[in-house]
């Protein structure tokens, strides 16, 4: 019988909604979803490791990266260059296995042209005001930087409709379920499983 690919999941929404949040207590419930790691050109956080939260590269290395088309997709956001490595992905995609990207919202559209088969998931703020106190609350960004952070969730608010489902984050725990509950609905889709058991189909 085919081999069937694994599930593209895009994780996306505004700036602080809590994205990597949920990403990572969704890690930690060890599904069976894999998990891409980007490469990025703003300096490591505290805590942060190379190759578990980001590849960190410098600039050169980064275009580097796009000239050799090494990149799913990758976008310029507040001053630093964020990208998805192809090969990981397509790998996991090839070997069967589900594999999530969380990354901004102009990325998640290129992935969409590119793979218009992914499952987009928008994680929604409960309300702006919240969506300030978390982007405040992270304690790492200057104010230009947070009021920068604020405009761009605007407009990214408005790309929701892009997106096959929307999820709000009111609380993390709740947000994973509502995730894990949209990755088994994708597997059961009808075409999906048309597709898996067509020989049986024929067969009759
Ligand atoms: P941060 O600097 O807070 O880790 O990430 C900033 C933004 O970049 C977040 O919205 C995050 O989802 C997004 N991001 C992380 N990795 C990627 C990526 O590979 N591609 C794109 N387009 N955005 C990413």
């Amino acid at each position: 019988m085919r081999k069937e690919k694994g599930l593209l999941l895009v994780l996306s929404g505004p700036a602080g909604v809590g994205k990597g949040t949920v990403c990572s207590a969704l890690r930690e419930q060890e599904t069976d979803i894999q998990y891409s790691v980007s490469a990025t050109t703003r300096a490591p956080r505290d805590g942060e490791v190379n190759g578990i939260n980001y590849f960190f590269k410098s600039r050169e290395e980064f275009k580097e990266m796009i000239a050799q088309d090494r990149l799913l997709e990758w976008a310029e956001y507040v001053g630093n260059f964020y990208g998805t490595p192809i090969d990981y992905v397509q790998e996991t995609l090839n070997n069967g296995k589900d594999i999530i990207l969380e990354i901004e919202v102009q990325g998640a559209l290129k992935v969409k042209e590119r793979f218009p088969e992914g499952v987009f998931i928008f994680l929604m703020p409960p309300s702006l005001a919240e969506l300030r106190n978390r982007i405040v609350g992270r304690g790492t960004e200057t104010v230009d930087v947070i009021n920068e952070r604020m405009n761009v969730a605007k407009e990214e608010i408005d790309m929701m409709k892009n997106y096959d489902y929307v999820v709000e984050n009111d609380q993390v725990e709740l947000a994973v379920e509502r995730i894990k509950s949209i990755v088994i609905a994708e597997h059961c889709k009808r075409e999906r499983l048309i597709e898996k058991y067509k020989e049986l189909v024929e067969v009759n």
